[in-house]
């Protein structure tokens, strides 16, 4: 008989597991908690590694058509006067697209062999000697072999089989926000940045729709909001920016009109082990290395690989199959991790700091930079070794 999973969460990391595990003939289910796939989000990139994952699950071309590419990078004044620029291609690896053109993308190719589940949450997971049973906040019970959670920073299952989020979630002390505005800067495929103390702002253009991204990076040693208050959320932000100068009070006007706010923390989610039992971790849910490391989606879609990859080739021994992809993503994992730590020079938090950053992007030489922003980025991207399942 086909062994059923049962996958939590469907934006990266979900959907492409789907992929895998279908193809090695599992019967796969994933609940998605939204009424629908989620809107909004950062552009991520592939490099390294993930390249190679998309181009054994062949979809390389299905990317490239929506491919974001960002071009030019710059740091500027409150005048939009040029500061700094980064070097070209330092965010999009070698292919880059939004988060939600990626997820479409996984899903349209997982959807008719995985069954979704919109509009639903694990209520409950009880296991056995053979198998889990399953109930969903709906009211439905059904059984499985195995739970994944590719339910993202913030995850349920990880709540549910493992303890509360404090115990794994290690705050960095900064807060993002991202949504779509009209590119009233007329960025094209180009991003703007501007800084003040504790808090940065940004926009750039995403050239597939003609519209841009508003982005805010600021420190803050806790807040108390609700997750699911976006109206609470977006106050806090404005109350942040209220006197921030540059292009942020006309970005914070068109807030109310973006189809796809999206607030959170930056949060790194640190664990001994992601699996328990027939319950494992994946993607955000088992390792969230934070958007400032840039490998979030890198991690989610190797991780992916190497599960399912491990699932089949171990048969129903999924103990030595958890163990094996956790041995084959930590080093990944914990590079990542550390990579998140350059925000404290991307937000500073004390004046020296903000001189001194200032003066670091406007005088490190172009070499310099690339060897920091592409190229140790390249080699961490390239961690794991792709075995053949
Ligand atoms: C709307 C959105 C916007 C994002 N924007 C950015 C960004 O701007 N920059 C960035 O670097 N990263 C962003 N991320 C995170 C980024 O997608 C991940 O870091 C990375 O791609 C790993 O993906 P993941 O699938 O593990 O987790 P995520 O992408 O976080 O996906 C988790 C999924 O699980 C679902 N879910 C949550 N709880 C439940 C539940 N109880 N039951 C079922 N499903 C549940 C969520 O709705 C979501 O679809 C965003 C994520 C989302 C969901």
């Amino acid at each position: 008989m086909k062994k059923r999973v049962l996958i939590s969460g469907a934006s990266i990391a979900g959907p492409a597991l789907a992929f895998w595990l279908s193809r090695y003939g599992f019967e796969v289910t994933v609940i998605e908690r939204a009424p629908a796939l989620r809107p909004g989000g950062y552009a991520v990139d592939f490099r390294g590694t993930a390249m190679c994952v998309l181009e054994r699950m062949g979809l390389v071309d299905a990317v490239k058509e929506h491919e974001t590419r960002t071009g030019s990078i710059t740091m500027v004044d409150k005048n939009n006067r040029l500061e700094a620029k980064m070097p070209d291609g330092f965010t999009s690896g070698d292919l880059e697209i939004l988060r939600s053109d990626l997820s479409k993308v996984l899903y349209e190719v997982t959807r008719h062999d995985a069954e979704y589940v919109f509009d639903d949450s694990i209520f409950e997971i009880v296991e056995d000697c053979d198998g889990v049973d399953v109930s969903f906040v709906s009211g439905a019970n059904r059984r499985f072999d195995y739970v994944v959670g590719a339910d993202g920073l913030h995850s349920n299952v990880r709540s549910i089989a493992f303890g509360k989020e404090s115990d794994f979630a290690h705050p960095m002390g900064y807060y993002i926000a991202i949504y779509t505005v009209p590119d009233f800067l007329h960025l094209g495929d180009a991003g703007r940045y501007y800084v003040e103390l504790g808090k940065r702002v940004g926009c750039f253009g995403t050239p597939n729709d003609g519209k841009a991204k508003a982005s805010f990076y600021f420190a803050s040693k806790g807040l108390d909001y609700d997750r699911r208050d976006v109206a609470s959320q977006k106050k806090l932000l404005r109350d942040t920016y209220a006197d921030v100068a540059w292009e942020t009070q006309r970005m914070l006007e068109m807030m109310d009109d973006a189809p796809d706010f999206y607030f959170d923390s930056l949060s790194q989610v640190r664990m001994k082990s992601w699996s328990k039992g027939r319950v494992v971790l994946l993607g955000d849910a088992a390792a969230c290395p934070t958007p400032m490391s840039g490998m979030g989606t890198s991690i989610a879609m190797v991780g992916a690989y190497v599960l399912a990859g491990e699932l089949h080739a171990n048969g129903g021994d999924y103990a030595t199959a958890f163990s094996r992809y956790e041995v084959a993503m930590r080093p990944f994992v914990t590079e990542a991790q550390k990579m998140a730590e350059g925000v404290s020079w991307f937000v500073p938090q004390t004046r020296l700091k903000l001189w001194f950053s200032k003066k670091m992007w406007s005088l490190m030489p172009q070499s310099t930079m690339r060897k920091l922003m592409i190229d140790q980025p390249n080699q961490v991207a390239s961690t794991v070794k792709l075995k053949d399942y």
